[in-house]
């Protein structure tokens, strides 16, 4: 079957792994900007979410949404959509246009509709099951899931039940046809193991055996990167022996202790720290992620983290500042930002103007 795949900003990655699961069930996917006279997908994140939502609404074809807030708001979502794909769709997907072609209508696990409600998945997907992408080039997503559980974040509750690897000989594969080689992964330095405990042998590995003259290996930089604890020498090797990038890029998300517990992190602040000075040790510019507005966040919270910000700019880190957004299916969906205290604006504006930060412009002045 022909299905169409509504673009829109932030789903490349998701468009780039279903067309592939797709390719192989038989069915091909091509890219629209509006609703078609087939069957039309549609991947809905908290930026698309409020225009996608209204177009999907007066569509006039058979709709399919999925993606995180998708999946965190099924029950609104599919008041408008025909089908809702909750989770990952390798799998899902192909088996809802089987059953679309076949004419059939009936309860599908992994979906939900306003007829037949909520179906949970009966399956988690193994990534050697499908390609990392079919046509063209992709990222290569060597691992998914997340065994950690931080309040804000959409990845444990998308793909629940820990860390899933691609095997090496999947990622060789998918390699080949690459001249830069990325990967997705929620933590680099995680490959090929239950992601609390490093296994830095498999990541040698890895990264062995996809090294080669006429490609360069990017790993926990853009759009993959690592976890503060895992940041040690003998993973920051890896990176300088096999790896073209000069920045890692790990996230510390508050410079308050008390925050980072109540998120449910699983670090404090002086393991961001101490991953900041092994990082710099090493040559690499650390990139450090870091949140503001917590809905639990006092003045005081938020003035730490501005001054770790400062400490860490006049240590040699890139920041990359971000609002607290609260995403759907999350503990924290339903509580509302905090404001930035006025000092944040003004240090984090300064550090903007001095290249020192990016991120969210509300945050930056
Ligand atoms: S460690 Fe990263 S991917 Fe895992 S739950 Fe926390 S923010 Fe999400």
């Amino acid at each position: 079957m022909r299905v169409s795949w509504r673009r829109s900003p932030g789903t490349e990655n998701s468009r780039v792994v279903l067309a592939a699961a797709l390719d192989q069930a038989g069915h091909s996917l091509e890219v629209c900007d509006g609703p078609t006279d087939r069957v039309t997908c549609y991947s809905l994140n908290e930026t698309n979410f409020p225009s996608l939502i209204r177009e999907i609404a007066s569509a006039n074809c058979i709709t399919i949404a999925g993606g995180p807030s998708a999946t965190g708001r099924w029950d609104e979502v599919c008041r408008v959509a025909d089908y809702v794909v909750i989770g990952e769709g390798e799998r899902t997907l192909p088996r809802l246009l089987d059953m679309i072609e076949e004419g059939r209508d009936e309860p599908l696990p992994g979906t939900a509709t306003a007829g037949w409600g909520f179906v949970p998945p009966d399956h988690a997907v193994r990534l050697d099951a499908y390609p990392a992408f079919s046509r063209g080039r992709g990222y290569i997503e060597c691992s998914r899931g997340c065994p950690q559980a931080c309040a804000f974040c959409q990845t444990p509750r998308l793909f629940p039940g820990g860390m899933r690897h691609r095997s090496l000989d999947a990622c060789l594969e998918a390699s080949h046809r690459l001249s830069d080689i990325r990967f997705v992964t929620p933590n680099a330095f995680a490959y090929g193991s239950d992601g609390r405990t490093p296994r830095l042998e498999k990541v040698r590995r890895l990264l062995s055996c996809l090294s080669r003259p006429d490609a360069r290996i990017w790993f926990g930089t853009f759009p993959s990167e690592v976890r503060p604890e895992f940041v040690t020498d003998e993973a920051l090797e890896l990176v300088t022996e096999f790896c073209a990038n000069r920045r890692l890029h790990f996230g510390l998300q508050s410079g308050s202790d008390r925050v980072l517990k109540r998120l449910a992190r699983g670090h404090t602040v002086a393991d961001g720290l101490e991953a900041v000075d092994r990082t710099l040790d090493h040559g690499l510019v650390p990139v450090v992620d870091l949140i503001l507005g917590f809905p639990f966040e006092t003045d005081d919270e938020q003035a730490e983290t501005v001054a770790v910000a400062v400490e860490l700019a006049g240590r040699g880190c890139h920041l990359h500042m971000h609002g607290f957004f609260p995403l759907p299916g999350t503990p924290l969906a339903d509580r509302s930002p905090r404001p930035p205290i006025p000092a944040a604006r003004r240090v984090l504006g300064r550090l903007a103007l001095a290249g020192k930060a990016t991120g969210s412009l509300d945050l930056l002045g």
